[in-house]
């Protein structure tokens, strides 16, 4: 039994992140994680719309109604 995942730390969070496919942006443990290192944090911060109508949250608005 060696199938241990490799588990790396968020370099902006310290957070525990498992090195697979499940995490995309390691060894980031988020995308938000991912643009903060990147520097590009505060571009995409500018683009939020404060109504909260993000895209990401389809699935979530659909249930709305
Ligand atoms: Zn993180």
């Amino acid at each position: 039994m060696s199938s241990s995942p490799l588990q790396v730390n968020c370099p902006t969070c310290n957070k525990l992140v498992t090195w697979n496919e499940e995490s995309p942006y390691r060894p980031f443990c988020c995308k938000r994680c991912q643009l903060i290192d990147l520097g590009e944090w505060a571009d995409e911060e500018k683009r939020i719309p404060s109504s909260g109508e993000i895209s990401d949250n389809d699935e979530w608005s659909e249930e709305q109604e």
